[in-house]
């Protein structure tokens, strides 16, 4: 069967079906962080764990030895319900645009430091699943552009923030937020992302003159003169990142761009399996 081209996840329906008590999302948990059956770190046995009553905790069928699914996870110690995590959780993985903690405290009835609180930690965890990929290589052209975040300057000078991204066609987005547009703060980011020799498409910017001397194949373009260059992906992620920025973060700063950038690129790369995010996102709490 041919995969569609725009995949969708699930409906919040079916998500609210599949998670409808706070124990089935302990069983779940327990469930993606150690399997059916695991090897018991005090008997050293394959053992099955059963739930304990009245606590978050399961116990080895051989030894009795308690297991806390929630250990190490961002819900242990809090007061906020697993549902009430993983419904802001599932908001994060099927919006477009983001997701306003004013929505959050709003729709799981918390405080706004409580609901921005939870949205800071689920968006550093789409940073740690999305990790840092390697771009190019292989003939596949590497798109690469920068943009500007807030302030009004233009040239991204001022309180603007600059945001330089590399996209393979077809593949992942990397997004990193650089002090200045200059090519001592641009190169390196490209020389950490994209791998030597590959093509890479950008506009004629003076940053990224020195690419050819750093091993690229690169084609830079002149946008003024209307010659039709190949950034049209990144400039798409631009876009849908603008939308979100704007939209629903309305100003972000500074120390928590990068964050923001995180979570956009995860969505992004995960494009093709929306159903996996969810449950990628909770493998993604270190394990105890
Ligand atoms: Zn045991």
């Amino acid at each position: 069967m041919e995969t569609p081209k725009h995949p969708k996840g699930p409906t919040l329906r079916q998500f609210q079906a599949r998670f409808p008590t706070e124990d089935a999302c302990l069983e779940h948990l327990k469930l993606v962080r150690y399997g059916v059956k695991h090897t018991c770190a005090k008997c050293d046995r394959e053992a099955k764990y059963y739930r304990v009553k009245a606590r978050r905790s399961y116990e080895c069928e051989h030894c009795g030895y308690q297991v806390y699914p929630t250990a190490g996870t961002p819900f242990h110690g809090t007061r906020t319900s697993l549902r009430d995590w993983f419904y802001v959780m599932f908001l994060f993985t099927s919006t477009r645009n983001g997701v306003a903690a004013k929505r959050v405290q709003r729709e799981i009835g918390v405080t706004y430091k409580t609901a921005w609180r939870m949205c800071k930690l689920i968006r550093a965890y789409m940073g740690y699943v999305d990790g840092d990929p390697i771009l190019g290589g292989g003939g596949i052209i590497v798109e690469t552009d920068k943009t500007f975040i807030g302030g009004y300057d233009k040239q991204g000078e001022g309180d603007k923030k600059v945001v330089l991204g590399m996209v393979e066609r077809d593949g992942n987005v990397v997004a990193r937020h650089i002090p200045s547009r200059s090519g001592r703060f641009v190169i390196p980011e490209i020389l950490k992302t994209v791998r030597k020799g590959a093509a890479i498409n950008s506009d004629a910017a003076r940053a990224f003159e020195a690419l050819e001397i750093h091993g690229y194949v690169h084609h830079p373009y002149n946008s003024l003169k209307g010659e039709r260059g190949g950034t049209s992906v990144i400039e798409g992620f631009w876009g849908m990142l603008k939308r979100g920025i704007n939209g629903t973060y309305i100003s972000v700063s500074q120390q928590h761009l990068q964050t923001y950038l995180n979570e956009f690129e995860f969505r992004y790369n995960l494009r093709h399996q929306p159903h996996t995010m969810f449950d990628r996102l909770l493998l993604s709490f270190p394990p105890r």
